[in-house]
């Protein structure tokens, strides 16, 4: 039987990333692949540089979104929001955006004006620019794939391998149950709230919730040297589609928020007074759910103090059964 710390998604990503030869000295890739976004130095030594963050997201009907249930305006808001959020992930400024798409050939030109004005409504409010794309069709379902650049701030991106032992971890808002009510159509990615927060104070750590907490606050402990957590059950912030799930599957709403994919809430880790600093500026919608610890491991703490593993049961498009 093969080794399931070998198979997956995220195996298979990190064996793409190994395959990457050392790069010259004067590369512009300050991060390749393991982050939210890369960042690029563009403009290196030339006095007017500036770290170009860039991220790519594939949307496939039958798999992210059922085009005949919402549309696609939908799928286009859906499309733009999730590159967006990792944007925020990175505490960035998004700037353009290009768009490639696979269009059924029966409905295609409708289907695209139906993706272009979701993408717009998004790209207006966070002022993006769409310079460019691919357009094709064929009989296949839709399929979209959209490319957002951004810029980081004077601040500097935020990465996800900055988590130190003793920092507290935060969400930026309720988990779970995204499916329920189709809130997965509608991610609000949160880039003012990344911004805020990183103008008061210094995030160490950042991911967007895209494939669950367990999953994704994993990644953040592993590329921060293999660090663990604790999480405090009664301080998960539960969304109430969460509870709508649990009165359809008899799943606890708990397992919901801390597995469920797509919230596009924003998780990061800051040094204890960093947290009492913002819990009481609130710059930004702030929960404090545990704290980051040498040990590996993730574990669940419940009141009386007992602690329970939690394993990393998010979203992995490679795991037999993760069917949407
Ligand atoms: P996110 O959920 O934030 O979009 P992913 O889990 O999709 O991130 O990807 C994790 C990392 O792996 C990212 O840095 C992404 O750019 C990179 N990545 C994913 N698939 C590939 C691929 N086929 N080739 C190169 N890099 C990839
Ligand atoms: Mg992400």
């Amino acid at each position: 039987m093969a080794d399931p710390g070998t198979t997956g998604e995220f195996a298979l990503i990190d064996w793409i990333r190994r395959q990457e030869p050392e790069r010259p000295v004067d590369s512009w890739t300050r991060v390749g692949i393991g982050d939210d976004c890369a960042i690029l130095a563009v403009g290196e030594g030339t006095g007017a540089g500036c770290d170009l963050l860039i991220t790519t997201d594939m949307l496939m009907d039958g798999r992210h979104f059922h085009l005949e249930q919402g549309g696609p305006e939908a799928v286009g808001f859906k499309a733009m929001g999730v590159n967006l959020s990792d944007i925020a992930a990175m505490a960035g400024i998004p700037r353009a955006a290009v768009v490639a798409v696979a269009l059924p050939r029966a409905n295609a030109v409708e289907i695209a004006h139906g993706l272009h004005a979701g993408m717009r409504a998004l790209a207006d409010r966070f002022a993006v620019d769409l310079v460019g794309g691919d357009t094709n069709a064929w009989d296949g379902p839709l399929v979209i794939t959209v490319t957002v650049l951004g810029q980081a701030t004077v601040r500097g991106a935020v990465r996800r391998s900055g988590a130190r032992p003793g920092d507290v971890i935060l969400v930026t808002g309720a988990l779970g149950g995204s499916l329920a009510a189709g809130r997965h159509l509608k991610p609000e990615p949160r880039i003012a709230e990344a911004l805020a927060i990183h103008r008061a104070a210094d995030i160490h750590a950042m991911i967007d919730l895209s494939d669950g907490l367990s999953s994704d606050l994993g990644h953040i402990l592993a590329e921060s040297g293999g660090l663990g957590a604790v999480l405090d059950a009664v301080a998960i912030p539960i969304h109430p589609d969460a509870h709508e799930q649990t009165r359809r599957d008899g799943v606890s709403a708990l397992e919901h928020a801390l597995h469920d994919g797509e919230d596009f809430e924003l998780c990061l880790t800051v040094a204890p007074e960093a947290a009492e600093r913002l819990l009481a500026a609130h710059p930004a919608p702030l929960y404090r759910i545990g704290e980051v610890t040498d040990a590996a491991g993730v574990f669940l703490r419940s009141p009386d103090g007992h602690t329970t593993p939690v394993e990393p049961r998010g979203f992995d498009h490679l795991r037999a059964g993760n069917e949407r």
